[in-house]
């Protein structure tokens, strides 16, 4: 494509308004040289351009190089590996070993990782199987018998199936390493070692992982050949550029998020404000959503046309609308004076992304507030912002029932302020004065506060409290250098619910090299519970034991059964207390 950067798609996708866009580039997917099945798949979806991991990524894996990249959940890195991925294979193949195989940390990402293969393969007839432990082996064993084109696998089910000779790496042409920190962090080391010898050397290799540690940096040394090298959140250039604006973040999971939108803006009370989402598609459901709980909010983005948006403009501008739910792409070169307050209804998939965001408020010593809701995975990207801006972002607590039912209070007592100072209250005396022969003044003045109330404040239908998730990632609360597992599992216990636990016996100990990491990483690996649910981890010679909360000793134990530990398979039990050890 040789289409100049700023014409990219349909006229739509000109600035709004005169004002230029300012350091904002457009680029466009069609620019990167991706086949229409893919180009149709990412319309669809609403994704209007690429992210800067996208745009730097695609064009060297389209043409086979290897790759290691510095990029965090939240990046768009998903799509940065897959698509040029899917852009070499053969479409509608018959059969066959996998063409790549993606190998994550968790279960979780497994799924999510093999989801987005699905949505963006859909047109090419991409076969996709995610394999992960606790998950009967059985539907893997016949979906791989019958041809798949990815594999997304947890290392120690890959090793699994490899060893079963069920799961054959020959015909690899790319394999990816995705989120290889946590792997390494999680005891996977040797495993992936395993898989990649049995992995053509004629390969193409690309690795992801947050953060670059010596040990990523030697397995990078080890297995890429000549990688182009990609970090997002490098650049330092933006700092001193962002605007001296409040900013917050609230962790909450996306389920809760629509919700914990309303209560911040109700705690906030905007005059105006911009909430951003990162695709067209997202924009149509939150701006729905968010009508349907009281909020004026109006959509804009590309797919819009220039009449529409500039309607949806002068309603901004004029107040009958108080939010505007944009794209990054509509949104550029737009200046609205009133604006408040700008929310990222996701984190931002780079700090310049960030930057500009937030410049739509405090702009010309306007005061502004910018707040992010961020799912627990994206913690790591808000922190790369902070680096990034060298400003600080607050992780505050979302708003609580009771904290709104204050809030709601001070609305009328507000309210009842300003008609007492400016309202004609003349013609209500008789009502006060009737009532006063029968009741209390005070009782009668309760009454009228409460109708007022009512009508000025009514409360919100969900009047559920709104759980402040858990900041995610194996990595988090510890140091980031010399933070041993070992060390840490001294007399910890599970601390989620400090209800019963068990003590799981694994039949393999110091002398075959267990350390705590590879029990931890092969739990969490291989089934669906956390690191931090996991309490002491006790190592012997000839066996360990490891405390679980009760409720999940039986998916530890099949999960355990079903992986192997440095590997080996190992004996897994209850413990019962010393006996027959
Ligand atoms: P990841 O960093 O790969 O976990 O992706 C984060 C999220 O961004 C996912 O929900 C993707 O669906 C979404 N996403 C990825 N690329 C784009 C894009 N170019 N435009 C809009 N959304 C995207």
């Amino acid at each position: 494509m040789s289409s100049a950067p700023a014409q990219h798609d349909a006229p739509t996708d000109a600035p709004l308004d005169a004002v230029p866009a300012d350091a904002e580039e457009v680029y466009a997917f069609t620019e990167l040289g991706l086949r229409p099945e893919l180009l149709g798949a990412l319309s669809a979806l609403g994704y209007e351009e690429p992210t800067p991991i996208q745009r730097e990524a695609i064009p060297p894996l389209l043409d086979g190089r290897d790759l290691l990249g510095q990029a965090a959940t939240g990046t768009g890195k998903t799509a940065a590996f897959a698509l040029p991925l899917l852009n070499r294979m053969s479409a509608h193949r018959d059969g066959g070993d996998p063409v790549a195989l993606v190998l994550v940390p968790t279960r979780e990402l497994a799924v999510q990782v093999s989801e987005a293969f699905h949505r963006y393969g859909k047109d090419l007839g991409a076969r996709v199987l995610p394999i992960y432990g606790g998950q009967p082996i059985g539907r893997q064993l016949r979906a791989l018998d019958s041809g798949v084109d990815v594999v997304v696998a947890t290392p120690g089910r890959a090793l699994d199936h490899i060893a079963r000779g069920t799961l054959r790496l020959g015909g690899l042409a790319t394999v990816v390493l995705d989120e290889a920190d946590e792997m390494l962090d999680m005891g996977f080391a040797e495993d992936i070692e395993a898989i990649l010898e049995h992995a053509p050397a004629e390969r193409q290799t690309v690795l992801f992982s947050a953060t670059m540690p010596s040990r990523i940096d030697g397995m990078a040394r080890q297995h890429l050949r000549e990688p182009v090298r990609i970090e997002i959140g490098r650049e330092q250039t933006v700092a001193g550029e962002a605007p001296r604006v409040r900013q917050s973040a609230y962790i909450v999971t996306r389920a809760h998020k629509p919700a914990a939108l309303g209560r911040v803006l109700d705690v906030e009370s905007p005059t105006a404000a911009i909430v951003f989402c990162r695709s067209r598609e997202e924009v149509d459901r939150l701006t729905e959503t968010m009508n349907g709980r009281g909020y004026r909010s109006e959509a804009l983005h590309g797919g819009m046309s220039q009449e529409q948006r500039d309607r949806v403009m002068g309603r901004l501008r004029a107040g009958t609308a108080d939010l505007l739910v944009a794209t990054d792409v509509a949104a550029r070169g737009l200046d609205v004076e009133q604006l408040t307050h700008v929310v990222n209804y996701d984190v931002p998939s780079a700090p310049e992304s960030y930057v500009h965001r937030i410049g739509r408020v405090g702009r010309a010593g306007r005061e502004g507030v910018a707040i992010t809701l961020a799912e627990p995975r994206e913690h790591r990207m808000l922190k790369t912002i902070e680096r990034v801006t060298g400003q600080r972002i607050t992780i505050d607590k979302i708003p609580t029932v009771a904290d709104m039912r204050t809030r709601r209070l001070e609305l009328t007592q507000g309210a009842l302020r300003e008609s007492l100072l400016e309202d004609d209250l003349d013609p209500f005396r008789v009502i006060v004065e009737t009532l006063t022969d029968e009741f209390d003044l005070m009782e009668v003045a309760l009454a009228a506060v409460k109708l007022a109330h009512e009508v000025t404040s009514p409360g919100s239908d969900d009047e559920e409290e709104i759980p402040q998730a858990p900041v995610r990632g194996p990595r988090e609360g510890r140091p980031e250098a010399g933070g041993r597992g070992g060390d840490r599992r001294g007399g910890g216990r599970p601390r989620s619910g400090g209800g019963n636990t068990v003590q799981v016996f694994v039949g393999l100990g110091r002398r075959a090299g267990v350390r705590p990491q590879d029990l931890v990483g092969a739990i969490t690996g291989e089934t669906g519970i956390r690191g931090r649910d996991i309490g002491s981890i006790e190592i012997a010679d000839r066996f360990s034991l490891v405390e679980v909360p009760q409720g999940v000793a039986d998916e530890v134990i099949s999960g355990l059964r079903s992986s192997t530990i440095k590997g080996r398979k190992a004996t897994v039990r209850r413990d019962r207390g010393g006996e027959g050890r």
